[in-house]
């Protein structure tokens, strides 16, 4: 103890008092003993409040020990008063614990020296008594600052306990308002939590409904405990409206646009489907009136003399070109058809089928002097024979076409190209693999839409749309396709489709 201890000493005997100093004094280091024998001096006491703790006979010639512990109790109730006497009662033992004495010693030889254990013992509980308090306040405290609800009901669902914030969030005033209005359903949940296993402990989303009659959303998490044998629901009551508005807010804008995602495409593809038609309605259309053209141009060829070298000039002109736009018109036609048609699969031999397609195009292979070199083994594939046949002649076409122009070479370079399977898992890659002029990687993409090309009509005659047929028919496959290269160093194509096992 930092500070000395000040007793007060009420007791008429002197020698008694002498004693109980002496034991005291032992204890107690630097203590102050104020000693009081007759009413005017304990009145002086009592009133300038000098003291930390009271020791009290009975028996008084001016007083009694009862009347001394209820006028110090009346000042300073928390003041520990100790009796220690020898011609108290039972009775009056009673009625001194009663009124809020702290100890009581029959006053015999021998028992002095527990008058200061008695002291010790009731400024320790007093002390203890007041942490306890100060902690109860600060708790009380933490919980009204708290913005979550905190309760505890009884099994018959009668809360017992809540904090402010408790009260605020239903909208009632009191504990009794919240009862009597029933407004959480704490019988309910006491129901459900006696039938979980250990930890009895659940968490909800409800909603529910305050004192004036507007909803929240709340978290609702509850325990079952025990408290001195009583079960007890504790629970925590959390608003979670706004996160739930929120939620709300977000899953009808997701409804909403994908929605929204599934009416534009099918717009889209009720317009890209219009289109297509129109497109293929309208080559096929052109291929009449050119077919004419064609007749007729044929026709005035075949009677040369009767036109001057300009006007059969003309006349070639017109023949070449409607020969260009005939050829245009069949791959545009072709590639409307790859979009159009179910298509079937079959095991193909890429072996076989290159074979076959390489010479088909002889002519032209031995025309531009290529090279091409299969490596065996190449697998069975799932494809279409015809879309195949159609792909693989529109790659080597391409790989024996874009070689360097003459005039810009100084070497003539013959093309080469090299053929080779690659198998991963169930797929079969095939690599188509030139020495040309190669594709800058900015364009390795676009190359593949209809209508793209990168040279002019005169470096390289052409449509834009071979490549075009490639892919879309290796997609109608169930494959795909890709290359890889680097201008000037010739290009990789690649075409991707299932083994056939
Ligand atoms: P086309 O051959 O009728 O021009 P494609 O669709 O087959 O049309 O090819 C599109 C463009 O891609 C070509 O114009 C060319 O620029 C480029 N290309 C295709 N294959 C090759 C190749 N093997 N090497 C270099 N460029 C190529």
């Amino acid at each position: 103890m930092s500070q000395p201890l000040r007793v007060l000493l009420i007791d008429d005997n002197r020698s008694d008092r002498t004693l109980i100093i002496r034991e005291l004094q032992r204890v107690f280091l630097g203590l102050q003993v104020q000693e009081v024998i007759d009413a005017q001096a304990f009145e002086q006491a009592i009133n300038v409040d000098t003291f930390d703790v009271v020791v009290t006979d009975y028996e008084l010639g001016w007083s009694n020990g009862l009347e001394v512990l209820r006028t110090v109790k009346a000042h300073y109730p928390r003041c520990p008063v100790v009796m220690f006497t020898n011609t108290g009662t039972e009775e009056i033992a009673v009625e001194a614990l009663k009124s809020g004495l702290d100890d009581y010693i029959i006053k015999e030889p021998g028992r002095y020296i527990r008058v200061p254990t008695a002291i010790s013992l009731a400024l320790e509980r007093i002390e203890t008594r007041q942490r306890a308090i100060l902690l109860q306040i600060r708790l009380q405290g933490l919980l009204n600052q708290l913005k979550v609800g905190i309760f505890r009901s009884i099994s018959n669902g009668i809360l017992i306990e809540a904090n402010r914030a408790f009260l605020e969030l239903l909208g009632v005033s009191s504990l009794a308002q919240a009862n009597e209005m029933y407004l959480i359903d704490t019988r309910e949940c006491y129901r459900l939590l006696v039938n979980l296993e250990p930890p009895q402990r659940q968490e909800r989303e409800v909603q529910i409904q305050r004192g004036d009659n507007t909803f929240f959303w709340a978290l609702l998490t509850t325990t079952l405990n025990s408290v001195e044998g009583i079960r007890v629901v504790d629970g925590l009551l959390e608003d979670i409206t706004q996160r739930k508005q929120a939620e709300a807010a977000l899953e009808q804008l997701n409804n909403t646009l994908e929605a929204r995602v599934i009416e534009r495409t099918a717009q889209l593809e009720e317009a890209n489907q219009d289109l297509e038609e129109f497109a293929y309605s309208v080559s096929h259309d052109l291929r009449a009136p050119l077919r004419t053209i064609q007749g007729f141009t044929q026709l005035l060829l075949e009677d040369k003399e009767s036109f001057d070298l300009t006007k059969l000039e003309y006349i070639q002109r017109i023949a070449a070109n409607a020969q260009k736009l005939d050829v245009l018109i069949t791959e545009l036609l072709s590639y409307s058809r790859l979009k159009q048609t179910e298509i079937e699969l079959e095991p193909v031999n890429l072996s076989l089928l290159l074979t076959h397609v390489l010479t088909e195009m002889d002519f032209e292979m031995r025309q531009r002097q290529a090279e091409v070199s299969i490596e065996e083994p190449l697998p069975m594939v799932q494809a279409n024979l015809i879309i195949l046949i159609q792909v693989l002649t529109n790659l080597l076409a391409n790989a024996v076409k874009f070689v360097p122009l003459e005039e810009s070479s100084t070497s003539n370079v013959h093309p080469q190209v090299r053929i080779w399977a690659q198998l991963e898992g169930e797929q079969c890659r095939l690599w188509i693999e030139d020495n040309g002029i190669g594709i800058p990687l900015a364009q390795q993409q676009q190359i593949f839409r209809p209508f793209t090309r990168l040279h002019s009509e005169e470096e390289y005659p052409g449509t834009g749309i071979g490549l075009a047929i490639v892919r879309k028919g290796v997609e109608r496959m169930g494959g795909a396709v890709g290359v890889e290269s680097q201008p000037g160093q010739g290009s990789r194509f690649w075409i991707q489709l299932a083994l056939s096992i």
